[in-house]
């Protein structure tokens, strides 16, 4: 295991939102790295912090104090190749899916055409080709869910971050906007890391982290903390 394979590094991150008497500590120093190929979900209750932790290895937010770096990924002025499902509805309304999908190609600086290209290339990958033409206010939940995942796999990131995907969704359509952010990382071969409070999502990834109050823990859960139920006897 390289450096390289590190995707995104956590070194005792905080952060904090306003300060004195009103302060919120979103997240303690956490500490954690996500590496190429990791299938990570981070369970806790809401306001546990997941979201912020989530903005922190997207660098959408700075931390207050400790470090976020993204030692495998090509730099710029903020980390490329990380993309972001969003835990509400992050379509532009007046644009349609196939347009939503390429914005972030358009906007990274790729031809029109080739952006489009790409754009349906994955739709076609999330079963949604059908939607190319259909604005956002005509499209379901599960629906919206998969264009954004579309969107994210279109820009081929290497780290897909995905706050709640299922959170405003039936279990079934849950199930399958999970079934396809699994095979987008695979398909792109990205580590994938996703937030959520039904414990039905953690057992789909591989390793479960979680957050009590901002604080991050990142081995197994304690003995009847954990993401199972009595239905999954065998599991260890
Ligand atoms: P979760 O995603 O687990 O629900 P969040 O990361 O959204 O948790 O929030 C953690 C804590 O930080 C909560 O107490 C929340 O109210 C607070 N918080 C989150 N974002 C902001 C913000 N922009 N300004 C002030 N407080 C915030
Ligand atoms: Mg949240």
């Amino acid at each position: 295991m390289t450096s390289a394979d590190v995707l995104v590094r956590c070194q005792g991150a905080a952060r904090t939102y306003g300060a004195g008497a009103a302060a919120v500590v979103a997240v303690h120093g956490a500490t954690c790295e996500v590496r190429t190929g990791d299938r990570i979900a981070i369970t806790g209750p809401s306001g546990s912090g997941k979201s912020t932790l989530l903005h922190l290895m997207a660098a959408l937010e700075g931390p207050t104090t400790g470090r976020v770096s993204w030692p495998g990924l090509v730099r710029g002025p903020v980390p490329v190749q990380v993309g972001v499902v969003f835990q509400g509805p992050s379509l532009i309304p007046a644009l349609d899916v196939v347009e939503n999908t390429a914005l972030p190609l358009v906007l990274a600086g790729h031809p029109q055409e080739s952006a489009r290209r790409r754009a349906l290339d994955a739709l076609a990958l999330v079963a949604a080709t059908g939607l190319a033409d259909k604005l956002p206010e005509e499209l379901s939940g599960g629906q919206a869910q998969r264009v954004a995942v579309a969107r994210v796999l279109a820009a081929a990131p290497r780290l897909i971050l995905a706050d709640e995907p299922t959170g405003q969704l039936d279990r079934t359509t849950g199930r399958h906007v999970v079934d396809v952010l699994l095979a987008t990382a695979d398909a792109l071969g990205a580590a994938l890391v996703v937030t959520t409070h039904d414990p039905a999502v953690a057992r789909r990834l591989t390793e479960q982290w979680s957050m009590h109050d901002g604080r991050l823990r990142t081995g197994p859960n304690p003995p009847g903390d954990a993401p199972t139920d009595a239905s999954e006897g065998t599991r260890p």
